[in-house]
């Protein structure tokens, strides 16, 4: 039985799920989901807002810098929900 392996899209921290858990690709390992974010509804999504520093820019960074780059398809720049982020 192949072990299913995620990937955290921020750090690269692997861990394995179980198989039928098949959305599992697009998470974070649980040290960088406690980060701070506040739920907000924004028409369909449900965006996790981000509640530390941001750049000129209005991207959320932290002490090693941009939170999750890419592109927010919900459109709320800070948004941090993984779900919500596309890269390019
Ligand atoms: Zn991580
Ligand atoms: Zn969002």
């Amino acid at each position: 039985m192949a072990l299913n392996k995620v990937e955290c899209r921020r750090c690269g921290y692997k861990w394995v799920v179980s198989p039928d858990k098949k959305d599992a690709r697009d998470l974070l390992c649980k040290s960088c989901r406690v980060k701070p974010a506040r739920v907000v509804q924004k028409g369909e999504y449900r965006c996790e807002a981000w509640q530390g520093e941001v750049d000129s820019d209005l991207n959320p960074i932290d002490e090693s810098g941009l939170v999750l780059p890419g592109v927010r398809v919900c459109g709320m720049k800070d948004c941090v929900n993984p779900k919500h982020i596309v890269v390019r």
